[in-house]
């Protein structure tokens, strides 16, 4: 598709909230969407740094069965309903077909995690909606395999799509993933798409999130997704890659403060 775009997609998810070109979009929340309390603790702690959109999973892909799903559909109205009010956007994922129709009316970008970026008949599905959607690379998902996934939503009418670089595996054990900053800038120079950096997947270690943050805005990223929690140590998942508010404010400063040098 860039063969035929020049221009860098420029998303606009209304109110002011825009994504790509030379905006720079901070996405920020919680791994799972946990309840009342910890959706308000972060919509404030949100909309006291600026930050227009909010992440949160509803429906969690967990290795385990075990683990915490997710709230599911109830738990994404009850967070539209909140989000809303204060203004905010919502990025969650999407798990399966079925779920694009019930969520459509709750999210403003759907997110297709790194376990279903080549689920084709999701995608499929996806470029049908009115709704932008950020594509994941897959857990040991090449560039290119990236890009076809996009071509998936994109041929099929949706143009209103980010990429992510969330990191793939590798042989290397000290992190939960390895980020691929190689990506960004490659990303950058293939598509017209914006690119998003997921530093908190990526390493999978709180301490030095912000420092793979602070690189993914050097090396060209339109934007950032990472967790926060008001109390990382009690999420109901990925508390160990994510950032209190504390930490999350000295971020955003930064990643603000980087960008404008650009
Ligand atoms: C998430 O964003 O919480 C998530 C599950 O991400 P990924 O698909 O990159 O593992
Ligand atoms: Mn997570």
């Amino acid at each position: 598709s860039n063969k035929w775009k020049v221009n860098p997609t420029v998303i606009d998810l209304g109110n002011g909230v825009i994504i790509g070109g030379d905006e720079f979009a901070i996405m920020s929340g919680p791994c799972s969407i946990e309840g009342e309390e910890q959706i308000a603790d972060t919509i404030d702690f949100l909309k006291s740094q600026g930050v227009k959109i909010m992440r949160g999973g509803v429906y969690k892909p967990r290795s385990s069965p075990y683990s915490f799903r997710g709230l599911g559909i109830d738990g994404l109205k009850l967070w539209y309903k909140m989000a809303r009010e204060a203004g905010l956007k919502i990025i969650t994922e999407v798990m399966q077909v079925s779920q694009i129709e019930e969520m459509h009316d709750y999210v403003d970008i759907y997110q297709v995690g790194a376990r279903n970026t080549q689920n084709f008949n999701l995608l499929d599905e996806l470029g049908k909606v009115d709704k932008a959607v950020m594509i994941k690379r897959g857990i040991s998902g090449t560039i290119d395999e990236l890009l076809y996934s996009a071509e998936y939503v994109f041929s099929g009418g949706n143009e209103k799509l980010l990429l992510c670089e969330r990191g793939i595996r590798t042989y290397e054990k000290a992190s939960r993933n390895t980020f691929d900053i190689n990506a960004i800038p490659i990303l950058k120079e293939k598509t017209h798409l914006p690119v998003i950096a997921d530093p908190s997947h990526g390493i999978g270690i709180r301490k030095h999130v912000g420092e793979v943050a602070m690189a993914s805005v050097i090396a060209g990223a339109d934007g950032v997704i990472f967790e926060s929690h008001s109390c990382p140590e009690k999420a109901y998942s990925d508390g160990q890659q994510t950032l209190d508010f504390k930490e999350s404010e000295k971020l955003i400063k930064a990643m603000k403060e980087t960008h404008k040098l650009r």
